[in-house]
């Protein structure tokens, strides 16, 4: 088993080894798609700019060297993510400009930076903490924000479009928040597990978040109340899915096509009629 480390942590070398919270989900949604993108067949051509800007933001608040780091990183291809940051150059402005996007990331960040609460319980944590542990039998692996052991939780910082923003949950007919519509109750639920089996300390998590709007939104929110139970349901629904998952990891099982997703169109191929009154709305 390869040690896990800040290098290794999201290749798909350690994915074989590890279920995350991540390629779970991605197995969830699509059993097919997940397999071809862990075996790098296949990768969504999802825009990378979201995903520049949580990185640009968590290693803000990191520390000022990971955050440089993360400047001055490739991450695939030639430009460093500092020139992934800027338009292109024009003849009146042969360096281009930072992209709107990063802009307001600016603001998210200066919002944050300024708020006091934040700065008493996030800031103080231990950051981008790995933890491993057993899930019902088999090897999981998890990379926490910030970390406060001594004070017994964790933390995990999100960039949302509007926290306010409803999502329709398909499975319970309903509209949820964001939280819950990303399955962010399941992995608080991991990660206190694998910190409990990491350092045989009971933690309870928060999320920061934070909205790309102008001017950013933000609010702290702790799983109390009902959200205890909904974090026991998340695991007793990893127990009952996983095995599953790991059974296609390993070649034994064939993994289905969800019939609906960027990969399935990509690989469709027509085997006969259904019928119209078969079609899935959502
Ligand atoms: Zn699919």
């Amino acid at each position: 088993m390869p040690k896990l480390t800040a290098k290794n942590y999201y290749s798909h070398e350690t994915d074989w080894e590890y279920m995350s919270f991540s390629l779970y989900k991605d197995f969830k949604n699509c059993e097919a798609a997940a397999l071809a993108k862990l075996n790098e067949d296949w990768q969504p051509t999802s825009s990378p700019t979201p995903l520049l800007v949580g990185n640009y933001i968590h290693s803000y608040f990191e520390s000022p060297e990971a955050h440089q780091a993360w400047l001055d990183r490739t991450e695939t291809g030639a430009k460093t993510n500092r020139e992934l940051m800027m338009t292109k150059p024009t003849k009146t402005n042969p360096d281009g400009h930072l992209r709107a996007e990063f802009k307001l990331a600016d603001q998210m960040i200066q919002t944050l930076k300024k708020d006091r609460f934040f700065n008493y319980v996030y800031m103080p944590g231990e950051k981008e903490v790995i933890v491993t542990g057993k899930i019902g039998g088999h090897e999981w692996k998890g990379k926490v924000d910030s970390l406060v052991l001594g004070k017994g939780y964790f933390c995990d910082l999100k960039t949302v479009d509007d926290i306010h923003k409803k999502h329709w949950n398909d499975e319970n007919q309903l509209y949820t928040n964001f939280i819950e519509d990303r399955g962010y109750i399941m992995q608080a639920a991991i990660y206190k597990e694998l910190i409990k089996q990491s350092f045989n300390k009971n933690c309870q998590p928060f999320i920061f978040a934070v909205s790309k709007q102008t001017p950013p939104d933000k609010s702290a929110f702790d799983f109390q109340g009902d959200t205890k139970f909904l974090m026991q349901e998340a695991i007793d629904e990893i127990k009952e899915n996983q095995g599953r998952y790991w059974q296609i990891m390993n070649g034994e099982v064939a993994p289905k096509h969800c019939g609906k997703c960027e990969y399935c169109r990509l690989t469709k191929e027509l085997s006969g009629f259904q019928h119209v009154t078969d079609i899935e709305v959502d």
